[in-house]
Parts: C-alpha cells; sequence; structure tokens
C-alpha cells in the first residue's frame, strides 16, 4: 500500500501581482521503510514537495492521496488529525520550544498525543537517551547547539511515534560533523518509518538512502531506487486525542513558569492594572454604599457597626431569643444593655483637670476595633475604655469622665487602658461594662434624663387652639412667677389662670418612635404672640420628673427591652434588617434609614459606577493588550510548533485564554496580598476596603477573568493569523 501519492500535483504561490511555481505536475509515490533523499538546488521545489506532503501546505492542481484517499475535501481539522496523527517534523531552524527544557520539549509531545501519564517520564527519558541527550536533559533549549536542538527535535518527532518523519534541511545549519550525526540518527529511526530528508548536499546522506529524488524547477528530474528497503504494513498510530482540562492547565503553567522574565513582566503589569481596577472599584462601591447610608439624627452616634433590636411586644427578651439572635450568620456580639448605647449624643469626656472635652463621635463595644490601631490594652474591666483624641492628648492610665453635656450629669467615670492611634474620639468599652446588670432607674439617671431633658430645652412646642407653636425655652428670674411668656413687645405673666398649655416633643423624624407622651399644665390666656418662654425652675423640674415617670411607664416596664448587636461588615447591618425585622423583632439600624429618593439616587450612584468601571477597565486592559502583545508575537512559533505536533488550533486558542486567566487569578491573588498589607498602615485604603463584601471580591475575580479571556481572544487573532508553515518559515531568522 502506498501511504502518500502525488498524482500530477501542482503548487503555485501567488501574491498580489505574481503568480510563482511551487511545484509542477509531480507524480510520485511513497512507501513505509523509504529513506528517501530530495536533493536539488536552491528554490527547486523540495520544501514546497515536503509541505504539501506533510499537509502543511495546500496544492492547487492534481491529487495527493493518503492511504489510497483522495483529500482534496480535506478540512482544516482533517489535515491537523493527519499532522498531528502521522507526522514527525524535523527544519532546519530547529523547531524547538527555547524556553523550555530538551526534557520538557519531549515530554509536550508524548501529552499532546494522550501518552499514558504513568509511563511518560521514562519514555521521554528514553528517547532522549536515544538521542544522546541524557546529560543535557535538563538544560534549556536555547542553551544547546544546534547540533543538540536538531536532536531534540528528532527525539520529540519520536516521542509521537508517527509512521512518517519529514525534515527540511535538518542539517543545514550544522557543521559537518554533527551534520553527518544527525543523518545518522535519522536513518537509525528509520526502520519502520518513511522518513524524507530534504538535502541539497546529497553525499552526507548518500550512505544511507534508499531512494534518490532530484528537483529542478519545481520539477521532479530525477527518482532513482538506490538501496533496497524492508516492506512494512502500517500500524495505526494512535491519534493524538484532545487535551483535558488538567494537561491545559499543567501546560498553562508550564509556558508561565519556562520564561520568567517575560512572566515576572507581564505580571507586574496585570497587578498594576489589576490593583488600580480593584481600588477604583472599591472606591466606587464605597460611594455607592455610602449614599445608601443615611443616619438618623436621632441616633446620630450610633455606628454602623450597631443595631438595635427590641421586641414588638415590650417584652423581655428570653435566653432562647438572646441565643438565637447570637446565632444569626452576620451578628457578631450581643450587648443585653442596649439603652447604654442609647444615644451619645453630646456626650464628653473630661479629664480630671479639664472643664471641657473632645465630643464623642460614638461609643462602641471594643469588638469593633482592630487590635492593631490600639495602642496599650483592650478593656478588661467595666471602668476600663479605649479613647483616642485629635484634639485632646489622653494618657494611658488617664482617669476620666463622661459626661452629658444637656445636664451635665456625671454618668460614669473610666480609666483610659488603651488608646486609639486613629484618634477618632470613639469610646470602646469593655464586656464587662456593656453586659452588667443595671437597675432602670440608672439608666433614666443620665441617658434617659439627659434625653428628656434635651427635649425639654431645645424642642419645645406649644399647642394653643389646635397649632403648634415653637417656643425657646429660659429659666424664669422672677422666681414668684411660675411661667413667663414673652410676646411681641410685650410681657405676659401666666400665674395660676386657666388656660391649658401642651409641651410636645419635637418629633420631626419618622424612624424614631418617642416615648414621651404630652404634658398638659393649666396656664393662664396668652394675648400675644409669644415668642420666649420662661419657666421656674422649680416647676421644670417637676415637668422633668413627670415625664421620666412617663418614661418609665412606657419603656422599663420590663428589663431587657431593647438589646443592642455589634455587626462585622459593611453590608451585615442592612442583612440584620432585612432579615430580623419582620414579626417578633423591631430593628433600629440608626445607620441606615430608607427611603424611596435615596433608593433611586442610591441606584442612579450605582450606574455612574458601572459605566466608570467598564471604560476604565476598557481603557486599562488596552493598555495591558498594547503592551502584552509584542510578547505575544514571540511566542507565535512556539504555537507553531505545538501545532505542528498535532495540536489542534482550537486546543491551542483555549490555551493561550487559559494562560491569560491564569496570569489575571495569580495577578488578582498577588494584589489582593499587597492590598493586604499596605491597608495596614494606610487607614485611607482601609476605610475604602471595609465597603468590600466577600461577593465584591468574587464580581472582581470574575471581571478579571473575563478580561484575561478576552485578551487571550485578542491574541489569538494574532497568533493564528498565519498557517503553521508560514510562522515557521518566517521565524527562520529568529
Ligand atoms: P527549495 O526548498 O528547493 O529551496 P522552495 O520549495 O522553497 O524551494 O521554493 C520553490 C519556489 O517557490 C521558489 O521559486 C520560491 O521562490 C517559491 N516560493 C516558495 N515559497 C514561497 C512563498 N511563500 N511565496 C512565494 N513564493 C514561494
Ligand atoms: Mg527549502
Amino acid at each position: 500500500m502506498s501511504l502518500i501519492k502525488l498524482v500530477d500535483v501542482s503548487k503555485y504561490y501567488k501574491s498580489e501581482e505574481t503568480v510563482s511555481v511551487g511545484m509542477k505536475r509531480i507524480n510520485l509515490e511513497f512507501e513505509l521503510g523509504e529513506f528517501v533523499a530530495v536533493t536539488g538546488e536552491s528554490g527547486s521545489g523540495k520544501s514546497t514537495l515536503l509541505n504539501v506532503v506533510s499537509g502543511l501546505d495546500g496544492y492547487e492542481e492534481g491529487e495527493l492521496y493518503l492511504f489510497n484517499e483522495e483529500t482534496s475535501h480535506y478540512t482544516i481539522s482533517d489535515w491537523e488529525k493527519y499532522r498531528g496523527t502521522y507526522i514527525g517534523f524535523v527544519f532546519q531552524s530547529y523547531n524547538i520550544i527555547d524556553s523550555y527544557t530538551v526534557y520538557q520539549n519531549v515530554l509536550l509531545a508524548l501529552e499532546v498525543q494522550g501518552y499514558d501519564p504513568k509511563k511518560r517520564k521514562e519514555r521521554a527519558l528514553e528517547l532522549i537517551e536515544q538521542v544522546g541527550l541524557t546529560s543535557h536533559k535538563n538544560h534549556k533549549a536555547s542553551k544547546l547547539s544546534g547540533g543538540q536542538k536538531q536532536r531534540t527535535v528528532i527525539a520529540r518527532a519520536l516521542a509521537k511515534d508517527c509512521p512518517i518523519i519529514v525534515a527540511d534541511e535538518p542539517t543545514g545549519n550544522l557543521d559537518s560533523a554533527s551534520g553527518e550525526q544527525i543523518i545518522k540518527l535519522l536513518h537509525d529511526i528509520s526502520k519502520n518509518k518513511l522518513v524524507i530528508v530534504v538535502t541539497h548536499d546529497y553525499d552526507q546522506v548518500q550512505q544511507f538512502a534508499t531512494r534518490k529524488i532530484k528537483m529542478h524547477d519545481g520539477e521532479v528530474v530525477e527518482d532513482k531506487k538506490i538501496k533496497a528497503y524492508e516492506k512494512i504494513d502500517l500500524i495505526e498510530p494512535k491519534k493524538a486525542k484532545n487535551l483535558s482540562f488538567l494537561t491545559m492547565l499543567r501546560f498553562a503553567t508550564r509556558n508561565l513558569l519556562s520564561q520568567p522574565k517575560k512572566l515576572i513582566f507581564l505580571l507586574l503589569m496585570q497587578i498594576i492594572v489589576i490593583g488600580a481596577f480593584t481600588f477604583a472599584y472599591s472606591d466606587r462601591i464605597s460611594q455607592v454604599r455610602e449614599a445608601g447610608l443615611s443616619q438618623s439624627s436621632y441616633y446620630n452616634n450610633v455606628p454602623r457597626t450597631r443595631l438595635l433590636i427590641e421586641k414588638r411586644d415590650g417584652t423581655a427578651f428570653t435566653d432562647d431569643e438572646l441565643e438565637d439572635i447570637k446565632d444569626h450568620p452576620n451578628i457578631n456580639y450581643v450587648h443585653k444593655n442596649a439603652l447604654l448605647f442609647y444615644n451619645s449624643t453630646d456626650l464628653f469626656l473630661y479629664g480630671q483637670d479639664t472643664y471641657y472635652g473632645p465630643y464623642i463621635e460614638a461609643t462602641d463595644t471594643h469588638h469593633s476595633i482592630d487590635s492593631s490601631d490600639i495602642s496599650g490594652r483592650r478593656p478588661v474591666l467595666e471602668n476600663e475604655i479605649i479613647f483616642g483624641s485629635a484634639y485632646m492628648d489622653f494618657e494611658i492610665g488617664e482617669t476620666v469622665s463622661l459626661v452629658n453635656s444637656y445636664s451635665n450629669i456625671i454618668i460614669e467615670t473610666f480609666v483610659i487602658v488603651g488608646k486609639d492611634k486613629l484618634n477618632r474620639e470613639i469610646i470602646y468599652f469593655s464586656d464587662a461594662y456593656l453586659d452588667k446588670e443595671i437597675e432602670p432607674e440608672d439608666l433614666i439617671d443620665y441617658d434617659k434624663y439627659a434625653q428628656i431633658y434635651g427635649m425639654l430645652t431645645n424642642n419645645l412646642n406649644i399647642e394653643i387652639d389646635g397649632s403648634d407653636y415653637y417656643v425657646n425655652r429660659s429659666y424664669n428670674q422672677f422666681q414668684n412667677v411660675d411661667i413667663f411668656i414673652e410676646g411681641e413687645g410685650t410681657r405676659t405673666t401666666l400665674n395660676n389662670q386657666s388656660l391649658t398649655l401642651e409641651f410636645k416633643f419635637y418629633d420631626g423624624y419618622d424612624d424614631i418612635n418617642l416615648p414621651l407622651t404630652n404634658l398638659t399644665i393649666s396656664v393662664p390666656s396668652i394675648p400675644y404672640e409669644w415668642r420666649q418662654l420662661y419657666i421656674k425652675q422649680s416647676l421644670f423640674d417637676q415637668i422633668m420628673e413627670e415625664q421620666i415617670v412617663n418614661f418609665e411607664d412606657e419603656y422599663m416596664l420590663e428589663e431587657q427591652a431593647m438589646i443592642s448587636v455589634s455587626v462585622t461588615g459593611f453590608y451585615s447591618g442592612k442583612r440584620v434588617v432585612d432579615t430580623l425585622d419582620i414579626d417578633t423583632y423591631r430593628v433600629f439600624y440608626p445607620s441606615y434609614i430608607s427611603s424611596p429618593l435615596r433608593d433611586f439616587y442610591v441606584f442612579l450612584q450605582g450606574m455612574l459606577a458601572v459605566i466608570f468601571l467598564t471604560l476604565f477597565g476598557l481603557f486599562l486592559y488596552s493598555i495591558v493588550h498594547a503592551v502584552s502583545r509584542n510578547v505575544m508575537n514571540s511566542r507565535k512559533k512556539d504555537f507553531a510548533i505545538y501545532r505542528s505536533i498535532g495540536t489542534n488550533k482550537v486546543t491551542l486558542a483555549r490555551l493561550v485564554v487559559l494562560e491569560q486567566i491564569m496570569m489575571s487569578i495569580m495577578g488578582f491573588i498577588i494584589v489582593l496580598i499587597v492590598m493586604r498589607i499596605i491597608s495596614e498602615q494606610l487607614y485611607f485604603l482601609r476605610a475604602t476596603l471595609e465597603y468590600m463584601e466577600l461577593r465584591d471580591y468574587f464580581y472582581l475575580l470574575f471581571i478579571f477573568i473575563l478580561f484575561g479571556g478576552w485578551l487571550g481572544l485578542r491574541f489569538n487573532k494574532k497568533v493564528f493569523n498565519q498557517s503553521v508553515i508560514e510562522t515557521l518559515s518566517q521565524s527562520k531568522g529568529d
């Protein structure tokens, strides 16, 4: 059976203006066992013949039969299969992957054909031994001599276990001694194969060749049998399998690692780009999420890590309920005495000899401060706190008083055991303090008293004949008069005359649930439009007392009617609201007050962020593309070699994409690690990253995988815009 048969095959090279003849009306037959020498001067068509026969190049006229089958209907993938299964290539330009070692080059061929993984290594070493390179097996191909490179190529061709080996001037770049060795090697391996060697130095092959073909001007001018050869039947070689994902992963890893300099360069670029994008993303997302936040003006000092929970029926929390709440995935700490946190508005911290102190931004549990931000230690005892101020210098060990500025009541005395390095003016309490059992009266003493006091002082309305009027309150300097109202240009004294006047506590926020009831006292008529209400100290105190009793009735009937929980992460608080604020519990999240207008604003911000990030991402990646294009170009040859040993285009295209994706993932991991380290030092970065949720990192990963894939696809266009032979012949000069 003839393996290859050409009948009147012609091949022309057409360029825009000229048509040159590669070969004309060739009629040849090749069989297994032959060692064919093709000679002829340069330009006579030797390479053309070889390329057509090996399926690297097409032809215009005639018919090429492979195993007695016509090939005119062959598709690209048929040719790929033919090359991959039957042909081993040896070129003058050592088609070898320079960045691989000898061993890796040979192994590649075994992997591509799906050789038994367990025997792969052994087989590769065997082949390397066969070509006499055992001592060089771990050398990089780029470091080898020409002869050694060519042997590696031959070992690789053998690894494929293919019946046909084509060699185009395999000794062309070698000195005559190594040239002879290579020819001898080709002969040694040719026993059960068809070997076609193109050479212009016929003497070199003379003693081995079984047949000599001489070409001239694209035509065969001589075809002579020189020696008898053993005829062999074709044993069907194993078809190259499609590469498994795992193998591809291994290839991609090897490709990346085999060129460390390129890897570092490309990775660095990726890191810069991924870092920039990740930062831009977290910056935008923090803006969007910040837009969703609207701090309740009633609880304006409660940090966003804290929520207040009460039961809708007003009863106390049972131990089981507390356990359940503790087990909520977003809640990391439960403080039973929420009212300690209730409202830190108008809290000041005084040092022992100071009469003024910094305004307290918030009160919080020490669990919400990072250890790295503390100098000193965490509070353990009831009266220990962490504190840091940008305006006042408090020392560790100093005793300070927490004071309510409305009422001037000293709430508690503390010792500063740790300082917040960031001076955020937040008091961090110990668990002991937050968990201690407090009598409701104690709470009234400072917290509620201060609130009621504040309201009575600053938010006083009087209802007269169904209309509300706002008044300022002052103490009455005329001690014999209970209430005194200053009107427009007139003063009216009201004393024990009959008129109903209601004190209303200004409740302009629909997010709160004011506990205070209205108060009615009797005063005489008010003849003029009033501006200022003066009230006798003793009467005011009496009103206060009544209000506190009202408040107790309303709120203090049960202990632990309200608890406070701490959450970690920016969105956790919102999730607690969404999951707990249903039937049994009412959840106040002071940092998040929703309204349709705000929701729309958040939506707008989100849209803007998406547009910005898309454009920014495209911009960044076009830079990456531009910069790494040349690097990819230089790998064209490697990919052509992959194809010449039987990897199909689709697989290779996937490999390129996979490499890019791996690079993106690696870059992203490095960026995350670096950001983590840097953010320890840079507060603004940490503050930005605090808005990020786990899912955001997954989104980013997805985006980078997408960009990596897209980059890979663009490279593919570049890498595969030429045929294998074009690429290989172009790279001869490399
Ligand atoms: P050889 O290998 O014997 O030196 P080739 O087969 O490379 O000869 O070339 C045969 C003829 O075809 C030459 O005239 C050459 O100029 C022409 N030829 C070869 N490759 C191309 C090509 N890619 N484009 C145009 N002409 C080509
Ligand atoms: Mg040639």
